[in-house]
């Protein structure tokens, strides 16, 4: 049979006079130590701290200087994506007038990301996608607060992942830069260069 445990009554008096007398010093030594420490509690979302240079935070569909998209729809990073949180349909670009809006040139080349999505209620952001995009067109901010109250919002389209237009970038679609071909565009032979606008931006940004 288990020997039964002694009552706690038992216990205390079996400790010596020093165990009792030592054990709450040292118990509020820890206390008293802590107080005088530098505080590392951080006071957010009131006061945030800038994250790691390299934090994996939001995804960001990237531009070329012109604003044309560097996406060319190919699904490499879909494909990558161990969480299965990426649906990507490409589209051909056309050259010339059109009346369709989703009709176009939206990057040089023939393809381009017609419809992007990533599912943030799946995404790990683990970053092998990123690696998988040959274009450079994927790539993540430091952007941390991805939290919603609704898991329809937690669905990423491709309007919420472009990177804003930069002052003199043109909204797609439009043509390429006069006299480049895309071969230019990925020798990096557009440099800061910007074509007229063929329908003038108004919001600002960065591109990575
Ligand atoms: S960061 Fe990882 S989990 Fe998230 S979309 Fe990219 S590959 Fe998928
Ligand atoms: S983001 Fe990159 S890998 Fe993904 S479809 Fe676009 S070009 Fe391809």
């Amino acid at each position: 049979m288990a020997e039964q445990p002694r009552p706690k009554k038992a216990q205390s008096e079996s400790k010596s006079l020093k165990e009792q007398l030592w054990d709450p010093v040292a118990g509020f030594g820890v206390t008293f130590r802590t107080m005088f420490k530098k505080v590392v509690t951080e006071q957010y979302p009131f006061e945030k701290e800038p994250t790691a240079p390299r934090f994996h935070g939001r995804h960001q569909l990237n531009r070329w200087p012109d604003g044309l998209e560097k996406c060319i729809g190919c699904e490499l990073c879909a494909w990558a994506c161990p969480a299965d949180a990426i649906y990507v349909e490409g589209a051909s670009n056309h050259d010339g007038p059109t009346d369709d809006a989703d009709s176009g040139r939206f990057s040089p080349g023939e393809r381009y990301g017609r419809v992007y999505q990533i599912n943030y209620l799946r995404c790990i952001l683990c970053g092998l996608c990123i690696e998988a995009c040959p274009t450079r067109a994927l790539t993540m901010t430091n952007e941390y607060e991805l939290a919603d109250d609704n898991r329809a919002d937690l669905i990423y389209e491709k309007s919420d992942l472009l990177a804003p237009l930069l002052p003199g970038m043109a909204s797609p679609p439009h043509a390429m830069h006069e006299g480049f071909d895309e071969g230019d565009y990925y020798r990096g032979g557009l440099g800061g260069v910007t074509p007229a606008a063929p329908s003038a931006p108004s919001s600002t940004g960065g591109e990575s």
